[in-house]
């Protein structure tokens, strides 16, 4: 297995080094991103899963418009229960899908970076995650307000707003509603202190995102620590915590080569799969 993943270091060197410019079929089956990509953008059964998560959310709202003491922010504090009621939502793979930058990243053989990422935000052609914008308007029916919560960086906020508006989601025009990285100093990539942030002045009915770390901190959580939250926090998911499908990136992937991104593609990989269990078949 080592001489095969040593060969597959070899060829991407090779690649690298040589074709930079071409994307090949050849190429681009060794990039991780294809079939997740691939499902993500052509497939109705993430369309489905996608259409079952917020059609789920409508229904958990209403039940937490009955409870005044529901809240799905464990940054709620004291006496919210009078407060008015907002949802919060994730943006990138839970109401826009930037499949067509995963795409370009496989076709171009390039890894995230946010020199392409800008300009791909600001081009403001997302698309939207199916079933996002009627569970908005939805909410709104029933007078809720709406929070984005975004790790775009503040220069990407008014790419967001105008991707959002052109495609017809709700945007508050009166408050900013867009809560991105860096936009006050304390905003870091760590969304706990914008959960709080929106949870001082509303009830918090849901959360609704496509990674950890948009629901509860859990900064540098291991494979297991991440696990283990799925008992700790068993009264919230997929009642005050929403999941949409996200299997193109996410701190589940970076959990696996322990958060060191700097690391080469090639050791990231066998990372990853030394981070899988094996069925060993009886010779
Ligand atoms: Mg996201």
């Amino acid at each position: 297995m080592n001489i095969d993943f040593a060969a597959r270091g070899i060829l991407t060197g090779l690649v690298v080094a040589g074709l930079t410019a071409i994307s090949t079929p050849a190429q681009a089956e060794e990039n991780d991103l294809v079939n997740a990509t691939l499902w993500t953008q052509t497939s109705v059964e993430f369309k489905a899963t996608s259409l079952a998560a917020y059609k789920l959310a409508e229904i958990m709202l209403d039940r937490a418009l009955e409870d005044k003491n529901w809240t799905a922010a464990t940054e709620q504090g004291e006496a919210y229960q009078e407060k008015p009621v907002a949802v919060i939502l994730d943006v990138d793979e839970t109401v826009l899908d930037n499949t067509a930058y995963e795409a370009w990243l496989i076709k171009a053989n390039a890894s995230y970076s946010s020199k392409t990422w800008a300009p791909y935000v600001n081009s403001a052609i997302s698309k939207p995650i199916a079933g996002s914008k009627e569970f908005i308007d939805y909410a709104r029916s029933k007078g809720v307000e709406i929070f984005y919560v975004s790790n775009r960086k503040a220069g990407e906020e008014e790419g967001t707003r105008k991707n959002l508006v052109d495609l017809g989601y709700y945007v508050n025009d009166k408050i900013d509603t867009i809560l991105v990285r860096g936009e006050k100093e304390e905003w870091g990539s760590d969304k706990t202190s914008r959960r709080a942030y929106v949870a001082k002045d509303y009830r918090v009915a849901l959360i609704i995102g496509d990674n950890l770390g948009d629901f509860v901190e859990a900064r540098d959580a291991t494979v297991a620590d991440r696990a283990a939250l799925i008992d700790t926090y068993n009264d919230y998911w997929s009642t005050k915590w929403i999941t949409v499908a996200n299997p193109m990136y996410g701190s589940w992937e970076a959990a696996t080569f322990g958060y060191d991104f700097k690391l080469p593609n090639d050791e990231k990989r066998k990372m990853k799969l030394d981070a899988m269990e094996y069925w060993e078949p009886k010779e």
